[in-house]
């Protein structure tokens, strides 16, 4: 605070004053001694002390009023000192100059910014525009004006509901909530425009209006791109049909629906029968070729409306919905097994070769053999099996006398579950490199499980069994114990063990009490929950997206990192994807593989990388097995890798070996990396 005195207006009050009793005195001398002759000069003096005393009065009572304008201007500019009388003024001039100058400042700063907001939105690439509080539009930069193809304030005063798609309107909010949010603006020409936008408020305390903002960026590339990693996604790039992803995602449609209109869904496991002799003999082009020539005649002697799916290599499923009456389907679907058998298997001239192969063909129906997705095609897979046992083209129908298969998988669940109770299964930890820098980032937590009589059992087979139970919430929580505890003791030797992942699986976000167990087992182990990553698949977060993300939020607000596993198989959008607190998206081993296998393999992975920075999200790519995949990574921008490249997945000491191993430099003496 100020101190502040009235010395020099006392000063200056007491030298008037002085002045004037001077005058005075002199003015009393000359008319004694100048009798007459003296009247005039002393009449001046007199005036002037006179006016030297008025000075005086008038230099107090301005002191007087500068003090209080000086408070006045000081409460409004700096209200925090408000009704602080203790203030006392050493100089009034000073004062006001130094409070005239701090109101300057504010002022110009404020002017400053309404300057600096045009100069601004006219250099930015996205579109702007500048609405009232009512969300008519005041005016757009030039990025706005020229994606909708309206001048600056073309559209002034209408509302900013007129440029969204009809369809959209409902959706679109402003607000302050600075999410970003997509939807589609309509152009002057009256085409759509797929964008992202943000909201944010206009104070009429700073700005001359109150109002919003809207920043919204034209994403018409990234929607086709978005699109394109779907296709590629979902549909096998040799025969154009769907993958075994999306035929099963399609059955289970088919099924969803059959069960509503109670129709019945026959299903075809059909498989070459030594295909591999077809490649051996007539080489890997002639075998393509082959297997498109499958495809197409399946496509072409099929209904349109069967789904039809290349599972793996030679194996093709075919799933056809029956609507007729239930006794004629057996019927029916011979007749179709005996058609494919008969065109699949017609003579190939392939390369001037003649190939003549035949075929198998497993059959179960839905709902007689099985009543989900899972079991259908397991259960002609069984079939398919028996088929196969009969030399030459044949067709088998599944039945209960199969379940052998079945009476496995039951054993395998009760193993699963002693060898669990047993403390029997291992965790091992897969590296996470860093592409700029080549060290270690972090791991992933991979659950192990080996048998006695069968060696190892790899996690896609048993996780779908646990997940078929509560099991797979016991070990989930078993894994994460077990992580926090392998910290604990890794931060023993390092203080730099990185970031460890743990996958999460949808039951256990469906758990009551979920985020207090996590919070439990972070306290007990004494572990900062930003130590984690939890890798949730795009399908697990859109189960019940609304539940996903409430949980999320409060995960991440733990301090958790949260990322997207597999990203590319699933079905969501990205905007939907954006509502969660993402930090990290797992390109899935998929594209990584297909990187080189085909034209738009790159392309696909740099429009991933670019679009997950665009969101500000890190990348990582999964299943990096090759230096040549490594580099083409790095050169994308990539930020992480993991994969075979750096080694299998390893236990808990090994990782501590790898992280204090060459100065915890990790991979980065690797002449990859330098
Ligand atoms: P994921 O989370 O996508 O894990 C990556 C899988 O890719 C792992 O398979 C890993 O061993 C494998 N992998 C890593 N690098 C390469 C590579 O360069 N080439 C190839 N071909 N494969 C590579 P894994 O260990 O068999 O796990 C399979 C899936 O099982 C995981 O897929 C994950 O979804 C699930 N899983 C594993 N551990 C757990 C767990 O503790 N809890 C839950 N809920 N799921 C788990
Ligand atoms: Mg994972
Ligand atoms: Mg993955």
């Amino acid at each position: 605070m100020n101190t502040l005195s009235l010395a020099p207006h006392r000063r200056l009050i007491i030298v008037l004053l002085t002045t004037a009793a001077i005058s005075l005195a002199a003015a009393g001398v000359t008319f004694v001694r100048g009798g007459e002759a003296g009247l005039i000069p002393a009449a001046i003096m007199l005036v002037a002390a006179a006016l030297a005393i008025i000075a005086a009065v008038v230099a107090h009572r301005q002191a007087a009023a500068w003090l209080v304008i000086v408070t006045r201007l000081r409460d409004l500019v700096e209200p925090e000192a408000a009704g602080d009388n203790a203030v006392t003024i050493r100089d009034p001039g000073a004062a006001v100059e130094d409070t005239l100058t701090r109101i300057g400042r504010r002022l110009n700063s404020a002017e400053a910014s309404a300057y600096q907001l045009d100069l601004v939105l006219g250099a930015l690439n996205d579109a702007v525009i500048l609405t009232d509080i009512d969300g008519g539009i005041i005016r757009l930069n030039e990025s706005a004006s020229q994606m909708l193809g309206y001048a600056h304030d073309g559209l002034f005063a209408q509302p900013i509901r007129v440029l969204i798609a009809a369809e959209h309107r409902d959706g679109f909010r402003l607000s302050d909530e600075k999410r970003p949010v997509e939807t589609i603006f309509v152009n002057r020409q009256g085409n759509p425009i797929p964008v992202s936008y943000t909201t944010s408020r206009l104070d009429a305390d700073l700005f001359s209006f109150a109002g919003f903002i809207v920043s919204a960026r034209n994403i018409s590339e990234r929607k086709v791109t978005e699109q394109r990693i779907r296709y590629l996604a979902r549909i096998d790039p040799l025969t154009k049909l769907s993958n075994r992803m999306q035929f099963r995602h399609l059955l289970q449609r088919a099924i969803a629906r059959a069960k509503r209109k109670k129709h019945q869904i026959a299903m075809f496991y059909l498989d070459i029968d030594r295909f591999k002799d077809i490649n051996d003999t007539f080489g890997h082009v002639a075998g393509d070729i082959y297997l498109e020539t499958i495809a197409s005649r399946l496509t072409k002697l099929l209904p349109e409306k069967a789904v039809i799916g290349r599972l793996a290599g030679d194996e093709f499923a075919v799933a056809v919905e029956w609507d007729g009456p239930p006794k004629s389907l057996m019927a029916c679907v011979q007749s179709m097994a005996r058609h494919m058998l008969t065109e699949l298997t017609r003579l190939m001239v392939i390369h001037g070769h003649e190939i003549h192969t035949t075929l198998s063909i497993g059959i179960a129906c839905f709902p007689k053999d099985a009543d989900n997705v899972i079991d259908l095609i397991r259960s002609a897979d069984a079939a398919l099996y028996r088929a196969k046992k009969t030399p030459g083209s044949s067709f088998e129908f599944f039945d209960a006398a199969m379940n052998a298969e079945e009476v496995d998988r039951l054993m395998l669940k009760s193993k699963l579950r002693r060898s669990y109770q047993l403390d029997e299964l291992l965790i091992h930890y897969q590296p996470k490199i860093d592409l700029r820098t080549g060290t270690v980032a972090g791991a992933e937590a991979l659950v192990r499980w080996e048998l006695s009589d069968r060696g190892l059992v790899l996690p896609s087979e048993f996780i779908p069994l646990a997940e078929e139970t509560n099991l797979i919430i016991e070990i989930g929580e078993w894994v994460l114990n077990r992580v926090c505890m392998d910290i604990r003791h890794w931060q023993e030797t390092t203080d730099m063990p990185g970031r460890i992942a743990v996958n999460l699986s949808l039951k256990q976000l469906g758990q009551a009490n979920f985020i207090r167990r996590m919070q439990d087992i972070f306290s007990h182990h004494h572990i900062d929950p930003s130590r984690l990553e939890l890798e949730i698949t795009e399908s697990t977060l859109m189960h019940d997206a609304k539940h996903s993300i409430k949980l999320l939020r409060q995960l991440h607000e733990l301090g958790l990192t949260l990322s997207i596993d597999d990203f590319g198989t699933g079905y969501s959008s990205l905007s939907a994807l954006q509502q969660f607190p993402i930090s990290t998206l797992k390109i899935d081993q998929s594209f990584v593989r297909q990187m080189y296998a085909n034209k738009d393999g790159t392309k696909i992975i740099s429009a991933i990388i670019d679009m997950a920075h665009s969101m500000d999200m890190d990348v990582i790519a999964e299943g990096v097995e090759s230096e040549l995949q490594l580099r083409r990574l790095k050169a994308l921008r990539c930020d992480h890798a993991q994969g075979l490249l750096f080694g299998e997945p390893m236990d808990a000491d090994s990782y501590l070996t790898l992280l204090t191993a060459d100065h915890s430099n990790g991979y980065a003496s690797n002449n990859l990396f330098s």
